[in-house]
């Protein structure tokens, strides 16, 4: 429609904002009916539907990349509700994009299956920038509580190590209290206190396979007014939902196993409406992901490109199958190492030597099966001559040949890394020990590739030594 035949009820802003209630109706409606489907079909379709194809993308059955910087408006007061937030608009890409609004939209909706919970999303340029826009609206200055201490467990990402212990720490003078069994309730207990903005923690943790009481923890975390915070990364929504089990807010570095190609850096944050905090407005707490991305996420501006949130999307909708054969393959592989005279002891939730076995089982199952599958990620120590030590860990290591040496994991194909080298390298031997990061271990993130070929590649660096 041009713009001189536009009806004169256009030129009022009432107008735009029953439009945009109309929106918000139609949305809640796609919604609701994509809420009813099986996990594989909403990871495939999502709220993207044919009559919106028809309407908007000339029929595209994949929902298009929209290349724009910005959104145009029919007249003043179409711009003026869109920019009140009146009326549902993308505006801006750093704000908003509808390529990165399907993405947002499917993950909020694989986060919180099988519940009845009402989830939201942002998706932003990396995991690191999800973390941060996750964590940050928790440490505002508040002069009625006691000084801000944040616990976290010590078994995360070196990225989020550094995050935490330089950024919020030595920056910002924040008490970051690390706990390092994150499998004792009693140590996350005894660091927690009125000063407290919020509790973190991964699941499964990257790189040393540690996990945790999720339902416990964000019992604890409820108790003490503050939310619980989960990475799942390395789990991934086909098997663990911390939100059905009482977190409040996940992120995701769907840069791994969601965009599993390996094309795209990514991040996820997924909230639950209406999370425990001591501290923010209620908007905040009602709907935080919306929240952070309408204030806080667009003044920092780590905004994803429409490019790669059709990617992610694409891979997504293969995630549960691929989560399965992965997931199979890391346990034959596991098993594989378990047993061999060069390995020292190998870290898999899905071996019974795991020392949180039982934890596993209960938190671990392939998304509408009744299958208990434990992931794609491993890590094998090997035997060297003194503690310490990583010559045989190197021979090993240079010894792969189909494997890629790579700080990368949650491809489709096998990538090995030597953590205490390099993605841990910074956070220096004591930041390690906290870790638990050892000179002799080695992450495998198995792919999909022959499980034959993984083994056989494996058995042959280890023949190197
Ligand atoms: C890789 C990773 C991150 C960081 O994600 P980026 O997308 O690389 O910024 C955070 N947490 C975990 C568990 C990771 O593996």
């Amino acid at each position: 429609m041009s713009l001189n035949q536009q009806s004169p009820t256009k030129k009022d802003l009432n107008y735009w904002i029953e439009t945009g209630q109309k929106m918000v109706a139609d949305r809640q409606r796609r919604i609701d009916r994509t809420k009813k489907w099986k996990f594989d079909t909403i990871a495939t379709h999502g709220l993207y539907d044919l009559t919106q194809a028809l309407q908007l993308n000339s029929g595209s059955i994949m929902e298009p990349v929209y290349m724009s910087t910005a959104q145009a408006y029919e007249n003043s007061y179409h711009m003026e509700a869109g920019l009140s937030y009146q009326m549902p608009n993308w505006c801006y890409s750093r704000i908003a994009n509808p390529s990165t609004y399907f993405l947002e939209e499917t993950a909020a909706l694989l986060e919180a299956y099988d519940t009845d919970l009402a989830s939201s999303c942002v998706a932003t340029a990396s995991g690191m920038s999800a973390i941060r826009t996750a964590t940050e609206p928790f440490l505002i200055k508040d002069d009625s509580l006691p000084p801000i201490n944040i616990v976290t467990s010590a078994k995360v990402y070196g990225g989020t190590f550094q995050q935490f212990s330089i950024r919020r720490g030595q920056e910002q003078g924040i008490d970051v209290r690390w706990v390092t069994n994150p499998t004792d309730i009693s140590e996350w207990a005894a660091k927690i206190d009125g000063g407290t903005r919020f509790v973190y923690g991964e699941f499964p943790s990257n790189p040393s396979v540690d996990i945790f009481d999720i339902e416990a923890v964000a019992e604890l975390a409820h108790s003490n007014g503050i939310p619980l915070i989960v990475d799942s990364t390395c789990a991934s929504p086909a098997l663990t939902r911390p939100l059905a089990f009482g977190a409040d807010i996940v992120v995701q570095s769907a840069t791994k196993v969601m965009a599993a190609s390996g094309t795209t850096i990514v991040g996820l944050l997924i909230a639950r409406h209406n999370i425990i905090s001591k501290v923010g407005s209620d908007e905040m707490k009602a709907d935080f992901a919306t929240w952070a991305k309408f204030w806080p996420f667009r003044d920092n501006g780590p905004g994803l490109h429409a490019m790669g949130a059709i990617m992610t999307l694409n891979d997504i909708r293969t995630l549960r199958p691929r989560i399965a054969q992965m997931s199979r393959t890391a346990l034959t592989v596991s098993k594989f190492l378990e047993t061999h005279p060069k390995v020292d002891r190998v870290f898999y939730p899905g071996l019974t030597s795991y020392p949180a076995y039982d934890l596993a089982k209960k938190y671990m199952h392939l998304v509408d099966s009744d299958e208990n599958h434990y992931g794609y990620m491993l890590t094998v120590e090997i035997k060297e001559a003194r503690d310490g030590e990583n010559t045989n860990t190197r021979k090993f290591y240079d010894g792969l040949d189909m494997i890629w040496r790579a700080t990368d994991l949650g491809r489709v194909k096998t990538v090995a890394c030597m953590n205490a080298i390099s993605t841990h390298q910074q956070q220096g031997e004591e930041g390690r020990t906290l870790a638990s990061i050892k000179p002799n271990a080695v992450r495998v993130a198995v792919g999909v590739e022959h499980p034959d070929d993984i083994i056989t590649d494996l058995e042959q660096g280890l023949s190197q030594i």
